[in-house]
């Protein structure tokens, strides 16, 4: 795609100087960005990347320019209020400020934190939602983040809090209980304490559980595993974040549905991964 190629008929909004907009990137393949991403990316004077997002995106945006602002778990990085106040600074110089972030801007992602601020200081927003990674990236690795046959709920959970430790106020035993399909966020880190917990909360440590990195990238990796093995699996399979775990039956669906490994020529694992024994949607 060139930028000479023009966006479909429709009254694009016009990103004002002065104005900051807070756009998700999506998890990684380009593909997944909104058209109101891409007008975005046209029109920015300015933009602020995360860590997260592939820097390839940034070549859509020539005229503007570019500054990172990674925050990845653990490695030194932009402070947050200092990032949101950065934003305050670009805005008030009468810049047009694209402040782009991975997946959805909502999800995890501070996106909540940094249009407070904006707004706190009355800089005028807008927010381009996108693909969350624990949908999209899930999606990319041929697990349905909901299936009839599965699930009537799914949690999404951060697997660390603003301390860096495991979130204190998730209650488990009621996740456990109350949702089929778990879908944690930066959760390798304290990976083998979230499957202690989910254990010891009642799920089986046979419960299968997916690991997918780098999800949507040329990288992905996807790791099948069970609540029970997960530890042991991503350190011989030595995976490293950023990472999405899904923990329930929907892995299973992976065995019909992984559409990368068919689209490569290899036959689907399992037609009826559930044994349900019936069409899938005779129901
Ligand atoms: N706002 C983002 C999430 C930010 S939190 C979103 O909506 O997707 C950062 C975490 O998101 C990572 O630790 C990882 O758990 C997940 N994540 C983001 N992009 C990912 C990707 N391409 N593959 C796997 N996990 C990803």
């Amino acid at each position: 795609m060139t930028t000479d190629i023009p966006l479909p008929a429709h009254s694009w909004p016009v990103l004002e100087p002065g104005w900051v907009w807070l756009c998700g990137a999506g998890p990684g393949d380009p593909g997944l960005l909104t058209l109101h991403a891409v007008n975005a990316l046209r029109q920015a004077d300015v933009v602020i990347y995360d860590a997260l997002v592939q820097e390839h995106i940034l070549t859509w945006a020539p005229q503007a320019e570019h500054i990172y602002a990674g925050k990845r778990g653990g490695k030194p990085s932009a402070k947050q209020r200092d990032i949101s106040l950065r934003l305050v600074d670009l805005a008030r110089a009468g810049k047009r400020v694209l402040r782009l972030k991975g997946g959805d801007p909502f999800v995890f992602g501070r996106g909540g934190e940094e249009a407070q601020t904006l707004v706190q200081h009355g800089i005028p927003i807008r927010i381009i939602p996108g693909i969350s990674a624990g949908i999209g990236g899930l999606a990319y690795a041929g697990i349905p983040v909901t299936h009839r046959d599965v699930n009537q709920s799914v949690t999404f959970v951060t697997g660390h809090d603003q301390s860096g430790n495991t979130p204190s106020s998730l209650d488990w035993v009621s996740i456990s209980k109350g949702s089929q399909v778990i879908v944690i966020y930066m959760g390798m880190k304290h990976i083998a304490q979230i499957a202690g917990q989910l254990m010891d909360a009642g799920r089986s440590p046979h419960e299968p559980v997916a690991v997918v990195t780098t999800a949507t990238t040329e990288d992905q990796q996807v790791l099948e595993t069970t609540l029970g093995t997960i530890v042991d699996d991503i350190a011989k399979a030595e995976l490293a974040p950023p990472a999405i775990i899904c923990v329930g039956q929907s892995v299973l669906m992976r065995q019909v549905l992984d559409w990368q490994s068919m689209a490569a020529g290899q036959a689907p694992r399992n037609l009826d991964p559930l044994g349900r024994g019936r069409p899938a949607e005779s129901a």
